[in-house]
């Protein structure tokens, strides 16, 4: 019988030194590279190795074809930035074995875990996520957008520190803007908000701002945008970028 595998792993964020081990390791086993046509560009693969890069959108067929090619007997990496089952493909190929043909049940599934853009960016400026915190995506392909609103609505009730994944695309440029409004009617002014697009690859742009002041035209779809909590602080530094951090104890209000 196959001995076909899935492995379905995370590039990291950009820099290489943030790929793990075991995704290189893993990548260096596969025969057949599956995701987005610019995660697989970031992948050196020998020549017999076969790329299958596909659109942003595609991810369940994506999926699927990626379980096809392990019952085949292929050893098939699925690829992700970051980590790959934070708003990326490793739920997309669960979905696909819950829907798909039992026999792909049997299959050998293993994830990697990656460093999410989020912890990549919380490094660059600090410790933010260091009291509790939580990541939403402010796309609103998979979800109505209502949605979004009620959850960044609640996490900012909550106190949470939020990471936001997605904070624009080219068709919804307005996203980002309409929820920043919002997050100015329950939290202060001066909670600490960092925009950082492309962290850790050679274009990194890192900007330590507060949320009244937090202007939506400073992300593109490579940002990720930290809000802070009450407890968030940014720490002046003369020459530099504000340090920013999330004090450990919170009180309730
Ligand atoms: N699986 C990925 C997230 C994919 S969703 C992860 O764990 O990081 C795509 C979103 O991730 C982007 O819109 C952006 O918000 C964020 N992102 C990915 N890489 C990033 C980087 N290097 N710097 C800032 N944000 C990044």
């Amino acid at each position: 019988m196959s001995a076909g595998r899935v492995l379905i792993l995370g590039l990291g964020p950009g820099d290489a030194a943030l790929r793990t081990p075991q995704s290189t390791a893993a990548l260096a086993e596969a025969t057949d590279l599956v995701g987005y046509g610019p995660y697989l560009d970031r992948v050196a693969a020998a020549p017999h190795v076969v790329r299958h890069p596909s659109d942003n959108r595609e991810e369940l067929s994506r999926a699927r074809h990626a379980l096809s090619l392990a019952e085949a007997g292929r050893v098939v990496a699925v690829v992700s930035s970051g980590d790959a089952g934070v708003f990326a493909m490793a739920s997309a190929v669960f979905e696909a074995v819950e829907a798909g043909d039992p026999a792909w049940r049997r299959l050998d599934i293993a994830v990697c875990p990656g460093i999410s853009a989020m912890l990549a960016v919380a490094a660059r400026v600090g410790a933010p996520l260091g009291g509790d915190h939580c990541a939403i995506s402010l796309s609103d392909n998979l979800k109505p957008w209502p949605l979004v609103l009620q959850r960044v609505r609640a996490a900012a009730g909550a106190g949470f520190v939020m990471a936001f994944y997605n904070p624009l695309s080219r068709a919804r440029p307005w996203q980002l803007g309409q929820v920043l409004s919002e997050l100015r009617t329950l939290l202060p002014g001066d909670v600490p908000v960092v925009f950082a697009t492309a962290a850790t690859r050679p274009e990194e742009r890192i900007t330590v701002t507060t949320l009244a002041e937090a202007d939506p035209a400073l992300a593109d779809m490579r940002t990720l945008v930290l809000v802070g909590s009450r407890e968030t602080r940014a720490i002046a530094r003369e020459d530099a970028a504000p340090w920013v951090y999330t004090r450990r104890d919170a009180r309730t209000r």
